[in-house]
């Protein structure tokens, strides 16, 4: 039982997520993982003093560059993706962070979609250049448009599947092969949305996969975190920099949080895509309703891709009316009962938010005419995103009867 955490013995995911990274502690015989809060952890033997001098010690020295409960939730979330290694960062953007800055240098070029997760799509616009790493932005729904987007210098290419807040679907494997062959270093995949449960991007040949695990992993909303899950070696060489240099790492106790939340994810995708499902249908039908966007609707767009590519087709959708969104907004923040007006997804409440095309235009994207009238072209004034959580859809679906 002591096992080293992180070894996939093959167990099929229910299994994983309940008991991967976790044993039985040799000391108290806790069943459950003890938290340890301790910053420094002394040594059996005397160690270097440089971390890296602590690269291949199996033991913990300082709480920033590795830890107990981190390690184990780090071991949990590679055996769910299918990865040899994962790092757990403060928040799903300092992962964002880490990935890009540790694997990027002054000189290379970043593809990356042309509407994604506002946090990430805002550090490639307004941070990156400064440190002289140029961004395309592209439609990476369409393969040609991001194969035309190559460039010598390009290093990596980066993904979101489903987007945030569009939710439109890319083809990794078939995105990740291209860019192997045309000598893009990177591929990686913001697979917030996915989950492990829907999708492993690894599996469909990405490099890295990054997670807020603030969603649906954590999944209380009482917990922020990211992670990024890889091969070991890059993973090892990343930590040095990311933790080390960077230093945005996950706190001992959010990890114990995301560890035990992260046990019933599987559970809890599939009472999500039930429930959203059912909440989809219904919007569908809502003569209010203009458009619904969510994978598991036969009217996604890309429903044949999500069919393919997602196990589980997750809590995340947007929809469309024809009354004035930030109207029916108001109304939702005064009257709405169960469904929270808030931002952030994934979590087993309920959440719903406004997100208008003017805001996200001027606020987020800055790209050419043609790109903006093309978001616009999709998501119209607005979408309203909504998470549908593990309530009972009959009550979610009331308490939207109640502000449509
Ligand atoms: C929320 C989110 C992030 C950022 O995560 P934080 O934990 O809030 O830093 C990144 N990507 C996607 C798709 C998200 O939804």
């Amino acid at each position: 039982m002591t096992e080293k955490p992180g070894s996939n013995r093959g167990w099929h995911t229910e299994t994983a997520a309940v008991h991967a990274g976790e044993f039985v502690d040799p000391a108290t015989r806790a069943s459950s993982p003890n938290l340890v809060m301790s910053v420094t952890f002394a040594p059996e033997t005397v160690t270097g003093f440089s971390a890296r001098d602590e690269q291949g010690y199996e033991g913990f020295v300082y709480g920033r560059v590795s830890s107990p409960n981190v390690s184990q939730l780090g071991a949990k979330l590679a055996a769910l993706e299918g990865g040899e290694a994962a790092l757990c960062f403060g928040s799903g953007v300092a992962a964002a962070h880490a990935v890009i800055c540790g694997r990027l240098s002054c000189g290379d070029h970043l593809i990356v979609p042309d509407a994604n997760y506002v946090g990430i799509a805002e550090l490639a616009r307004d941070t990156l250049p400064r440190f002289g790493i140029e961004a395309s932005y592209v439609d990476v729904s369409r393969i040609e448009e991001v194969a035309a987007a190559i460039r010598p210098n390009t290093r990596m290419l980066w993904l979101e599947t489903p987007a945030n807040p569009t939710m439109k679907l890319c083809d990794i494997e078939a995105l990740a092969k291209l860019a192997h062959d045309r000598g893009v270093r990177d591929v990686a995949v913001d697979s917030t949305y996915a989950t492990p449960i829907a999708t492993q991007p690894l599996k469909l040949g990405a490099d890295f996969v990054v997670h807020s695990l603030t969603k649906y992993i954590g999944g209380h909303g009482d917990a922020m975190g990211g992670a990024v899950i890889g091969r070991k070696a890059e993973l090892d060489a990343l930590n040095l920099e990311a933790t080390v240099h960077f230093g945005g790492v996950l706190s001992p106790f959010n990890a114990w949080l995301i560890l035990r939340g992260a046990a019933t994810l599987p559970i809890r995708m599939r009472a999500h895509e039930e429930a959203a499902l059912k909440v989809a249908r219904f919007l569908e039908e809502h003569p209010a309703v203009s458009r619904v966007f969510y994978p598991g609707l036969a009217s996604h767009p890309q429903h044949e891709l999500a069919e393919r590519q997602m196990r589980n087709f997750s809590g995340m959708m947007t929809f469309q009316t024809k009354e004035a969104g930030p109207a029916i907004a108001a109304r939702m923040v005064k009257d709405l009962e169960i469904i929270h007006y808030a931002v952030s997804l994934g979590h087993h409440r309920s959440l719903v938010y406004w997100i208008g095309t003017d805001d996200i235009q001027t606020s987020t994207f800055r790209h050419d005419p043609d790109q903006l009238r093309r978001y616009r072209d999709y998501a119209g004034d607005g979408v309203f995103r909504l998470s549908v959580g593990i309530e009972n859809p009959d009550d979610l679906i009331a308490d939207l009867a109640r502000v449509l």
